[in-house]
């Protein structure tokens, strides 16, 4: 009588796991602790490859060879290098080296016929991106040899038969249980590992196709199954299955046991951990499948299987499905029509399309439902074919389509039977202001499905995590402390300075990184944070020139509001968005305080601009409940808006406000007082970092101008700019010029200046800056030094005595100063 073999375990190693010859060293290391038990083993392609693999084969058939030989050499020194790391000098290691070469010539020559072709078909892309998970699987069995196992290299298609759907095939399981047993079981009986590339399988006629995108999940599951295993490991890069997507959601948790309904439910409404059909083949048998964090052997991460556990969490998780349409049919007309729904999803299935949201209302007047937004307008097309005679009969009125959505997907085996579980979701997002375009519970009651505006999506994760108090659930934290992420949009001399000042902040239970940098050229973004190191880095190659957009490693090009759009998508913890620019960002700081962010601004252009901007800035910043401060904005670091506002709050109102509010002037005058040319002491401020990058914003009254307004807005200003009068200061003619041209010529002013001076020391006077009037020097505004500032409050209380401020109000440091209290106020230091 044959003997039962005992089920091997199933060990799938992910991209990530593979990312370099360290990382497989340690795979193989998992792989060695979990011997002598019989075991298969499944790789990903190395981190990376399958994307660059595509990639290349698209831009092949565009024609870009270059592209395709670089990326062919790149990868190939890549595999290389891991081969040679891992396996010993001989005759195994030049066998692996004689596939590595042959592999990556075969894809310039390929890549060659497919540019001469322009033609790219789904199947010789599948062809091209099998070499990924065929090549590392070569590496991981030539590197558990050289360590001293057992093993054999097992190619896919000698395993996994399928449908032979190009890019996204289905296997078949009775013939896949045929061969994987033929091929496998003898290997598994001599005491030897098989590695299998995943992702991949054979077509019936012998090719090779692929599973679809994360399709070695799908591997690992299927090999479970018609083995008979019990125990399939994922190893990710993730501590496990996590509440929400740790991206988008920065508190999420481990779940430490999911039942595999649920999980099915997850991954395939969205949640990138696992192959949208991985759990398929073990929906209905005992075996547990744990997503393993690669980094923590020892942890089992999340457990995936038929218990029920964890009542008291009727939501487990969500995730939210991205790049949503939503089709509406309306019409009086289908009003107990039968039939007119099955005919709207027969058009839909006829195109191939998925649906994965449907809502009725019950009077039957419309039907609506989401599809993928990149196959929205063919859905479109084809309802309107089915139903032209309705809509030409004023039956149906025709087809809506809205874009621009995301599905949010919340999960959870208790949400059935237990009452209340949709409201407290609603709830959630009704508090954080967000609207439900539509919705849809499945009858499981497993899912709640609610489509959202896409850009609101990240912030509907969070809101209904948090409801849920998912953050609890007791499967330990991702690390992160309790932290705020700044973002920096500008990175010239203020952001130079703020940037170490940061770095340097040291509180307790509080941490400060800086995760983006935003210049005009582009931005540098890292969710885990940018180093102080590499802060320094491009701080001096920025000043060198370097745009951020050309920043070695990790420099993108973008708009400033697309750079905020794309930072928000990510996990970012109480984000800061900081404006230190000049320019006019008042959409970019809409975008950010839209998607969550606070706003600090060192920029007076926003809150200066026309009153109707300003008032929409300050509701953008009220309907999403975020903050909007400015303290650097008036007097650099002096704590003007500050006393304004503790003044207000403590009851008293303030009437006046009167200032010398520019340290640049003030630094010019306190120069040309002392006899200093007007040209020396003027490029002596810019040395300084104290003026606007055009001086002339200083020299005209209009810096000074747009403090004025910012104060005046405070205490009830209704005017605009152009409505506060200043003298400018600006020589005749020089306002014409261009910036470099003006600085060019400043020697040619020095005489008038000189001039003035001496005309107001013949009168007992100094030159201060209020729109260039004498000052008594008996005034205290002609006592200011330097760049100081002045600043007096007349005030219900301080009528007679009224508060003076005075300070250093320009220059990096003292501004940076400024900012940073702003940030750390919100920062809840
Ligand atoms: P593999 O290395 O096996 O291919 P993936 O990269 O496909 O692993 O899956 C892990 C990624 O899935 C993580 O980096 C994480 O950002 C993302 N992810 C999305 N939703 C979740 C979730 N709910 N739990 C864990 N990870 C998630
Ligand atoms: N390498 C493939 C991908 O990146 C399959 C996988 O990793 O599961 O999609
Ligand atoms: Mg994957």
């Amino acid at each position: 009588m044959a003997r039962t073999p005992r089920p091997p375990h199933i060990h799938k190693f992910g991209g990530a796991s593979l990312a370099n010859a360290a990382a497989i060293r340690q795979a193989v290391e998992i792989v060695l602790a979990h011997r002598p038990a019989p075991l298969v083993v499944v790789v990903s392609a190395m981190a990376g490859v399958t994307d660059a693999l595509l990639d290349g084969a698209a831009r092949a058939a565009r024609g870009d060879v270059g592209h395709v030989r670089a990326t062919a050499d790149a990868l190939h020194a890549q595999h290389a290098a891991a081969a040679r790391a891992l396996v010993p000098a001989g005759a195994g290691r030049d066998e692996l080296l004689r596939h590595v070469d042959a592999a990556f010539a075969e894809l310039e020559q390929v890549a060659g016929g497919l540019a001469a072709l322009r033609e790219l078909t789904p199947r010789t892309t599948d062809y091209l991106a099998a070499r990924g998970e065929r090549l590392s699987a070569r590496i991981f069995a030539a590197a558990l040899e050289a360590a001293g196992c057992p093993v054999a290299y097992v190619d896919a298609t000698a395993v996994v038969q399928t449908d032979g759907t190009f890019g996204n095939a289905s296997p078949d399981l009775r013939r896949t249980e045929r061969s994987a047993r033929k091929a496998l079981r003898p290997i598994l009986n001599r005491g030897a590992v098989p590695v299998v590339p995943g992702f991949l399988g054979a077509t019936p006629d012998g090719q090779v196709a692929t599973l679809g995108r994360g399709g070695s999940d799908l591997t690992a599951t299927l090999l479970a199954r018609v083995l008979g295993a019990r125990e399939v490991s994922l190893w990710k890069d993730v501590p496990g299955l996590l509440t929400a997507d740790p991206r988008v959601v920065p508190d999420a948790r481990v779940v430490p046991q999911v039942h595999l309904r649920e999980a099915a439910e997850l991954a395939y409404y969205g949640a990138k951990v696992l192959h949208p059909r991985a759990l398929g083949p073990v929906m209905k048998r005992s075996v547990a499948v744990r997503i393993r964090p690669f980094a923590e052997p020892a942890s089992l991460g999340t457990e995936i299987s038929r218990r029920r556990t964890l009542g008291e969490y009727p939501v487990k998780a969500l995730s939210a499905i991205p790049e949503q349409a939503l089709l509406t049919v309306t019409g009086s007309g289908m009003l107990g029509v039968p039939g007119i729904a099955a005919r709207t999803f027969a058009a839909v299935h006829h195109e191939g399309i998925s649906v994965s949201l449907i809502t009725q209302a019950s009077s039957e007047h419309s039907i609506c439902f989401s599809v993928p937004e990149a196959s929205a307008e063919r859905a479109r097309r084809s309802l309107e074919a089915t139903f032209r005679p309705e809509i030409a009969r004023e039956e149906i009125d025709g087809i809506e389509l809205q874009t621009g959505l995301a599905t949010l997907v919340v999960v959870g085996l208790g949400m059935a039977g237990t009452p209340g579980i949709a409201a407290r979701v609603f709830a959630a997002l009704a508090e954080a202001r967000i609207n439900v375009i539509a919705t849809a519970q499945g009858s499981s009651e497993l899912n709640l499905s609610i489509v959202v505006d896409g850009a609101e999506a990240p912030r509907a994760q969070r809101a209904v995590h948090a409801a849920f108090q998912l953050s609890k659930i007791g499967g330990g934290a991702v690390d992160h402390p309790d932290r705020s992420d700044v973002v920096l949009l500008g990175f010239g001399q203020i952001g130079r300075t703020l940037a170490p000042m940061i770095a340097k902040v040291k509180q307790d239970a509080l941490t400060l990184r800086i995760v983006a940098l935003i210049d005009r050229s582009g931005f540098v973004f890292d969710a885990a944070g940018l180093s102080p190191r590499r802060l320094a880095a491009l701080a001096a190659a920025k000043a060198k020139g370097t745009a951020l957009a050309k920043a070695p490693a990790g420099g993108r090009r973008a708009g400033a509001t697309e750079a905020v759009a794309f930072i928000a998508r990510h996990a970012l913890s109480n984000p800061i968005l900081v404006d230190l620019t000049a320019d006019d960002t008042t959409e970019t700081l809409k975008a950010g305080l839209g998607a969550g962010m606070h706003v600090v601004l060192a920029n007076k252009r926003p809150v200066t601009a026309s009153k109707r901007s300003y008032v929409e800035l300050r509701a953008a910043a009220q309907t999403h409940g975020r903050r909007l401060l400015h303290e650097a904005t008036v007097g650099a670091g002096l704590p003007i808006i500050d006393t304004y506002q503790k003044l207000v709050e403590s009851g008293d109102r303030v009437s006046k406000i009167e200032g010398c509010p520019s340290g640049t002037l003030g630094y010019l005058f306190g120069e040309l007082g002392r006899g200093t040319p007007f040209s020396t002491a003027l490029r002596g401020a810019i040395a300084k970092g104290y003026p606007e990058p055009d001086p002339r914003e200083d020299l005209s009254g209009k810096d000074v101008a747009r403090k004025a307004l910012i104060l005046g807005r405070l205490i009830g200003f209704a005017g605009e700019l152009t409505d506060i009068a200043v003298e400018s200061l600006v020589p005749d003619g020089a306002d014409r010029l261009a910036l470099a041209a003006f600085l060019r010529r400043l020697d040619e002013y020095d005489a008038a200046w000189a001039e003035r001076v001496a005309a107001a020391a013949a009168r007992g006077g100094v030159l201060r800056y209020r729109a260039i009037v004498v000052v008594d020097a008996s005034s205290p505004m002609a006592s200011l030094n330097g760049t100081d500032n002045q600043f007096i409050f007349t005030t219900m209380r301080y009528r007679k005595n009224p508060l003076v401020i005075t300070g250093p109000g320009a220059g990096p440091a003292v501004t940076a100063g400024g900012i940073l209290n702003d940030v750390l106020k919100l920062a809840g230091a």
